[in-house]
């Protein structure tokens, strides 16, 4: 099975697709996650990547799409994936289609997570991520046991760079302009199955797992 996972940033598509792994078997392939990895690390892509990250801008296509490629022709990734945070732009999609098709396969269900703008503005300034797994937090409705640290893995929880409120008004306009026509191009294909995000995680997920078993 493989399957996008769109959603405006904030929508929780990071912490559903957590949850989707748990339970079906899938790689999960973020866009958002590899790059940070690659700011991380330094490498040249890392700090070519990072001055469009904390602008609240799209890496540009080309260098996305070399990433997604690679990532899903990984042995882990042929059992099927999950994708998180790609496709963002018509030209990502179409280049998803292009490669999956040359790898003799296609996309199961494109999962739409909405919610509403102002909750997600909320969320994200109050979202804090382990700089070690990844896993997400909220400091007001989805703490860590001991703050600062990770339940998971024990990282250092920390906030995101362009988790501030003005790169997060620049993501959601960039959401909005570059990746909101996903919608229309996966509902034209008979993919599209849009869920309610503004629920507690495990409501949304129920609907999430009933939408992949169907
Ligand atoms: P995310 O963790 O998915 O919110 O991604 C964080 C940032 O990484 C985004 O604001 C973009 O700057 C960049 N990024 C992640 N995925 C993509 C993508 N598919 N295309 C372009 N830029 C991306």
């Amino acid at each position: 099975m493989n399957i996008v996972l769109l959603g405006a940033p904030g929508a929780g598509k990071g912490t559903q697709a957590e949850k989707i792994i748990e339970t079906f078997d899938l790689a999960h392939v973020s866009t958002g996650d590899i790059l940070r990895a690659a700011v991380k690390a330094g490498t040249p892509l890392g700090i070519e990547a990072k001055r469009y990250m904390d602008a609240g801008d799209l890496v540009p296509d080309a260098v996305v799409i070399g990433l997604v490629k690679d990532r899903i022709a990984q042995p882990d990734a042929e059992k099927g994936f999950i994708l998180d945070g790609f496709p963002r732009t018509a030209g990502q999609a179409l280049a998803l289609d292009a490669a999956l098709a040359e790898m003799g396969t296609s996309l199961d269900a494109v999962v739409n997570i909405d919610v509403d703008r102002e909750v997600i503005v909320t969320r994200l300034t109050s979202r804090y991520t382990c700089r070690e797994c990844g896993k997400i937090y909220n400091v007001l409705a989805n703490p860590p046991a001991t703050e600062g640290v990770c339940d998971a893995c024990t990282g250092e929880i920390y906030q995101r760079d362009d988790d501030n409120e003005t790169t997060v008004r620049a993501r959601l306009e960039t959401f909005d302009t570059s990746t909101a026509p996903l919608v229309d191009y996966y509902a034209a294909k008979g993919l599209l199955q849009t869920i309610d995000g503004d629920r507690p995680v495990d409501v949304v997920f129920a609907d999430v797992r009933a939408v992949l078993e169907a």
